[in-house]
C-alpha cells in the first residue's frame, strides 16, 4: 500500500506475501518523475544507438554472471517479496542468468540486416531501434518479466524505462541496479508505482510500450497508446487447455496437471486453467490427480519441501475463492482440497464436473485449482478448447503421435505441447493468439518487434 511520508514522498512498502511482514520499501515516482526519466532516456538514446548491437551486447553481458553469482540471495528477496517456493525463485535467477549469453548471440544475430535483390533492385532491410521503449511487468516471475522484456529492447538498441509490479519493486530494483552497474548513465531507468505512473509513462514521451500483465491494462494500454500510435508488445493472461486423449499416458498426464496447475499456487500465464479428460479414462486419470495433489506440501515459500506458496494478495485470493463457490454452486464436484483455506493460503482444489456455464471455465483464475471436464468426441473437446477469447499456451496428451498432433493443430493458441508444457525449443517466440498476445517477443522474430525495419534500395 503506498504511504505518504513526512517529507512528502509516497512511498510503496513491499509486503511478503506469506507473512504479512514488510520486506522494504521503495519511493513513488510522480507524474513528472517519470516524465524526467523519459527525458534522461531520450537524452542517452542516440549514444546507446549509435554502439551497435555487438557492443550493446557486450554492455549487458556481466549480468549473466553476477545473477548467477547472487542466485541464493536474490533468489531468497524474491520469494519473501511474491511467495514463491525458494528453489523455484532461485531457478528463476538462475535461468536467466544462464541463457543470457546465449540470448544475446541470437539478439544480436537478428539485429543483422537482410538483403533481397531481385533482376533490377537490391535492397538492404535494417532493423532499428524505435527510440525510448517502456517495460512494463507483472509480480508473478518478477525478475524474468523485467529481464524478458529490458534484455532486447536494449540490445535492439532502445533506451529502456521499466515500471515493475507495485507488489514486487525490491526484486525489480535489485535486478535494475546489477545491470547498471555495466550500462552508460540514462539508458537503464526503473519507476515505481502502481498504475498511475504505468498510466503516466504509457502518456509519456515513449515509441514502444513492451508490456506484460492482465488483458484488461492490456485493453487500456492499448487505448492509450494509439492516440500517438505508439508500437506496442502485449504479453497477456491465459486461459489454456489440457486435453488428455483416451490412449495417453495417464499417470503422465495426471503428474503434467497436477504440476501446472499448482505451480506458483496457479499464478502463472500458462498455468493449466482448464482439463479435458476422454471420459473412456476419465476415472483413472481422476484417481492419479488426487493422489497427487494429497502429496502437495502448502505453505512459506522458505519452509523446506513447499511446493505451492500464498496467493500474492487478498484480491486475488478472494477472486480464486469465489471461483470455486460459485463453480461448487453451479454443480462441479470437489474431489481434493476445497478446505483448509487461511490466511493468504489456497489448498490446492481440484474440482470435476465443471462446465462452460461457470466462470472458473471461462475468466482466468491464477489460482491452484485444476479443473476437469470430461468429453465424449475430438470435435466436441477441441470446441470446448477453443471456446475463450484467450490463446496463450495449451497442451494435449496423446499416445498415437499423429492423431495427437492434429488435435493440436486445430486448437488456436499461440504456444501448443504435445505431451509436455507448452514452451518451446530455445529460439522460439513466446507468443499468445487471440486476445493473449498482441505482439510477443523472444525468438528471431520477437527481438525483431523491438526495432523499425527500413528498408535501403538501389539498382543492381
Ligand atoms: P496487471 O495487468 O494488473 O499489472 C501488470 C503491470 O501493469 C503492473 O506493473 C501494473 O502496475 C501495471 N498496470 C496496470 N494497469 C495499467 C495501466 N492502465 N497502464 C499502465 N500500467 C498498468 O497484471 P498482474 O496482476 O501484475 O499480473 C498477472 C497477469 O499477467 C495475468 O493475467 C497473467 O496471465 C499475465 N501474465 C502474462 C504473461 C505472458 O507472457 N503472456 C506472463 C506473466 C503474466
Amino acid at each position: 500500500m503506498p504511504t505518504l511520508t513526512a517529507a512528502g514522498t509516497t512511498t510503496l512498502e513491499s509486503i511478503n506475501p506469506a507473512t504479512g511482514d514488510v520486506v522494504g520499501e521503495v519511493p513513488v515516482a510522480t507524474p513528472e518523475e517519470v516524465v524526467a526519466a523519459v527525458a534522461r532516456a531520450r537524452a542517452a538514446w542516440p549514444a546507446w544507438r549509435a554502439l551497435g548491437a555487438a557492443k550493446r551486447a557486450e554492455a549487458v553481458a556481466p549480468l549473466g554472471a553476477k545473477l548467477l553469482d547472487r542466485a541464493d540471495e536474490l533468489g531468497m528477496l524474491l520469494t519473501r517479496e511474491m511467495g514463491k517456493p525458494l528453489a523455484e525463485g532461485v531457478g528463476e535467477v538462475t535461468e536467466c542468468g544462464s541463457t543470457l549469453d546465449a540470448t544475446l548471440r541470437e539478439i544480436v544475430e537478428a539485429m543483422e540486416p537482410d538483403r533481397i535483390d531481385d533482376e533490377t533492385v537490391i535492397s538492404t532491410i535494417h532493423h532499428d531501434p524505435f527510440g525510448v521503449c517502456a517495460v512494463i511487468t507483472p509480480w508473478n516471475f518478477p525478475l524474468a518479466m523485467p529481464h524478458w522484456g529490458i534484455i532486447p529492447a536494449l540490445v535492439a538498441g532502445n533506451s529502456v524505462v521499466i515500471k515493475p509490479s507495485e507488489e514486487t519493486p525490491l526484486i525489480a530494483q535489485a535486478y535494475v541496479d546489477l545491470l547498471n552497474e555495466s550500462l552508460p548513465a540514462g539508458v537503464l531507468q526503473i519507476v515505481h508505482g502502481a498504475d498511475e505512473p504505468g498510466k503516466a509513462l504509457v502518456q509519456a514521451d515513449i515509441d514502444l510500450i513492451a508490456f506484460t500483465g492482465s488483458r484488461d491494462a492490456g485493453r487500456h494500454i492499448l487505448a492509450a497508446a494509439s492516440g500517438g500510435l505508439k508500437r506496442v508488445i502485449l504479453e497477456l493472461g491465459g486461459k489454456d487447455p489440457l486435453i488428455v486423449l483416451d490412449d495417453a499416458d495417464i499417470a503422465a498426464a495426471a503428474k503434467f496437471a497436477v504440476k501446472n496447475s499448482f505451480r506458483n499456487a496457479g499464478q502463472v500465464c500458462v498455468s493449466t486453467e482448464r482439463i479435458y479428460v476422454d471420459e473412456k479414462i476419465a476415472d483413472r486419470f481422476e484417481a492419479e490427480v488426487i493422489t497427487l495433489t494429497a502429496a502437495q506440501k502448502v505453505g512459506e515459500g522458505t519452509e523446506e519441501g513447499v511446493t505451492v506458496g500464498p496467493m500474492i494478495n487478498a484480491r486475488q485470493r478472494d477472486h480464486v475463492l469465489a471461483q470455486i463457490d460459485d463453480a461448487i454452486e453451479h454443480g462441479a464436484t470437489v474431489i481434493a482440497g476445497g478446505t483448509g483455506h487461511h490466511d493468504g493460503f489456497i489448498m490446492p482444489t481440484v474440482l470435476s464436473g465443471v462446465t462452460h456455464d461457470m466462470d472458473i471455465m471461462r475468466t482466468e483464475t491464477f489460482g491452484p485449482v485444476a479443473c476437469i471436464a470430461r468429453f465424449r468426441d475430438l470435435d466436441e473437446v477441441v470446441a470446448l478448447a477453443n471456446d475463450t477469447p484467450y490463446g496463450l499456451g495449451a497442451t494435449v496428451f496423446g499416445g498415437d503421435v499423429e492423431k495427437t498432433a492434429e488435435v493440436a493443430r486445430r486448437l488456436d493458441a499461440g504456444m501448443i505441447g504435445i505431451n509436455k508444457s507448452c514452451g518451446g525449443a530455445a529460439g522460439t517466440p513466446w507468443v499468445g493468439a487471440k486476445q493473449s498476445g498482441y505482439g510477443y517477443h523472444s525468438g528471431k522474430d520477437g527481438h525483431r518487434q523491438f526495432t523499425q525495419s527500413r528498408v535501403l534500395s538501389m539498382p543492381k
